[in-house]
């Protein structure tokens, strides 16, 4: 058998070293229009930010190790041009020497990635605007930082790439401007756990402007002039630009291959084309999402792998194995905090029409009383009806990865909140409590699904009218340094001795700093004849987080 296969990092590179392993003798060719194969494209901010020092730990193989190990033919800056599906042949175009050729195949593979997007602006080509994919973009990146002695940085795009850069630029003493068109950074996460984590970037003297947008740009002498749609300008020594990626997929219409809804490479669950010759994997396809059933285009090194190994399987035995899908599980450092996210975002859910609920608590990495323990919040989102859980998105210190993994798991596995609740852990002061994080996001969501626990949300207390009642169960200290407008205070351990100060009839709205004395004193009131009682969900640390950031 003679196996082809178009791009060697992730996916790419996965199949073909798959594909070797399952079958010995056949022919392999990889090609890479790029110079460098299988390199850590997650690594690429970090080595700009000088974490990673040394550039070859960013090559997991070199176009010789690769042959070596594999014995694969592996056929860098050489660009795959077009695919004839009918004679069952690509031609190839190699840079080095101007050659075109063909190349004939049993089983072609696409795995071509994703193309930063560039929107044609005025002045998008000016000096100094930099995409980053690959490792020359690295390189001239790196290169342009050190060279030209950069100070100012703006960095278009609060996604993955964008926080990463941030971050980054940031550590090596820049001055840093986050510009956002949406209202919040990472769209794939909701407004209120993104608002913990812009606060936290703030804290950090990086500069974010939301809900604004790049018109244009212009060159100042050494400078860069950056126009934003709400009149102001930008100046910096260099931009990046990361407003997201779109799907390689010029070769697959080339060859008249079905593309998708979303854009992508059309794969059936075998990840085989619309030509059963030709399979696809990685950021170019895309695939039915598990929870919405809509089509979704997953742009994470995870699935691209696995993908790449599924592919394999199924060339090499013929498709014996389905793709599960993804649930765009990701993670990402954001100077010292964590976000994480899982499933579909509550936002998303709404979109598709999908009933949900949604629950944040706030609890310690680890046991309160062993040195270092940070808050981490978690919010899920679940059905009404089952309590299956729809998404997981986790903002902390310490342990979110943990968390988030397990959360994770059970969501692709079609688990419930009360599968949480019975989540078993390894529990030892420095790195849990009794009670894990996991388990408490279950046992609130029991309480709300049950009936135990009624909540409100950080962005309905304008629906407060003014013959509701809205306490404060906090301390009178915690009280006096800053309220929700309206509340009064009553705390929690006073609040038996005073309930003749509030009116059975009317509807109350209790909080407190994290949900959990909001939950005691609901259940005490409940228990003593008040029948309309609400906790707000997340507290006043989720809803003064909300706030600030609605501005
Ligand atoms: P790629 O890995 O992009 O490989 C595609 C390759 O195909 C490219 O090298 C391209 O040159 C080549 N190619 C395209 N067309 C042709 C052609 N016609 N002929 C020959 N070669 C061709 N994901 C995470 O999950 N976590 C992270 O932390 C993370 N960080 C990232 C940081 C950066 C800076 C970047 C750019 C991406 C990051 N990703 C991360 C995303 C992850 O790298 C991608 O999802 C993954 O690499 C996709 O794999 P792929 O094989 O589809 O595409």
């Amino acid at each position: 058998m003679k196996y082809l296969i178009v791009g060697a990092v992730a996916g790419g590179a996965s199949t073909a070293a798959r594909l070797r392993r399952m079958d010995e003798h056949a022919t392999i060719i990889i090609f890479e229009k790029g110079e460098y194969i299988s390199y850590a494209n997650c690594g690429l901010p970090y080595y700009i930010g000088d974490v990673i020092k040394d550039r070859n730990k960013l090559f997991v193989q070199t176009a010789t190790s690769f042959n070596a190990r594999f014995n694969i033919d592996v056929r860098v800056n050489t660009e795959v041009m077009s695919i004839d599906p009918v004679k069952k042949t690509i031609t190839a175009f190699k840079q080095s020497t101007g050659e075109t050729y063909e190349e004939s195949y049993d089983k072609l593979v696409l795995s071509p990635g994703a193309e930063p997007l560039r929107p044609p602006l005025p002045g998008i080509n000016t000096e100094g605007i930099f995409t980053l994919r690959n490792v020359n973009d690295t390189d001239y990146i790196k290169a342009y930082v050190q060279q030209r002695h950069i100070k100012k940085a703006v960095v278009i795009g609060a996604g993955f790439i964008g926080l990463e850069m941030a971050e980054n630029f940031h550590d090596l003493g820049l001055d840093v401007t986050i510009v956002e068109m949406s209202n919040q950074l990472l769209g794939p996460v909701d407004f209120p756990v993104a608002a913990i984590v812009q606060q936290h970037i703030r804290s950090k003297s990086v500069h974010l402007k939301l809900s604004t947008a790049v018109t244009g740009f212009t060159k100042n002498g050494g400078q860069i002039e950056v126009v934003l749609n709400n009149g102001e300008t930008v100046t910096a020594d260099m931009v990046i630009l990361s407003i997201g990626v779109k799907p390689d997929t010029r070769l697959a219409v080339q060859a008249g291959l079905k593309t998708g809804t979303a854009r992508g490479i059309w794969v059936n669950e075998y990840l085989q084309t619309s030509d059963p010759d030709i399979y696809a994997v990685g950021d170019a396809i895309e695939f039915e999402n598990p929870i919405t059933g809509q089509s979704m285009i997953t742009y994470l090194a995870g699935p691209a792998n696995k993908q790449g190994r599924i592919c394999a399987n199924n060339i090499v035995l013929g498709n014996v194995q389905k793709y599960q899908g993804s649930i765009n599980t990701a993670i990402v450092k954001v100077f010292d905090m964590t976000l994480g996210t899982a499933g579909t975002a509550s936002k998303h859910l709404k979109a598709a029409n999908i009933g949900h609920i949604v629950s944040t608590t706030h609890n310690g990495s680890h046991a309160a009383y062993y040195p270092g323990a940070k808050q981490m919040s978690v919010q899920i989102a679940f059905s009404p009806k089952d309590g299956r859980l729809l998404s997981a998105q986790i903002a902390g210190y310490d342990g979110v990865d943990k968390r988030l993994d397990i959360l994770s798991s059970y969501i692709k596995q079609q688990k419930t909140i009360y599968d949480l609740i019975e989540f078993e852990h390894a529990y030892a002061p420095p790195y849990s409590s009794a009670k894990d994080p996991v388990n408490m996001a279950g046992f609130v969501a029991e309480n709300i699904l049950l009936d135990r626990l009624r909540v409100f949300y950080w962005n309905e207390t304008n629906n407060i009218k003014p013959d509701d009642i809205l306490i404060d169960v906090r301390r009178s200290d915690e009280f006096s340094k800053g309220k929700i407008p309206g509340a009064i205070n009553i705390p929690l351990d006073e609040i038996r001795n005073r309930l003749q100060e509030i009116p059975t009839t009317k509807t109350i709205y209790i909080y407190c700093e994290a949900g959990l004395r909001g939950y005691l004193a609901q259940r005490i009131l409940r228990q003593n004849g008040f029948e309309n009682v609400l906790n707000l969900s997340g507290g006043y640390y989720l809803w003064n987080a909300c706030t600030q950031e609605m501005g």
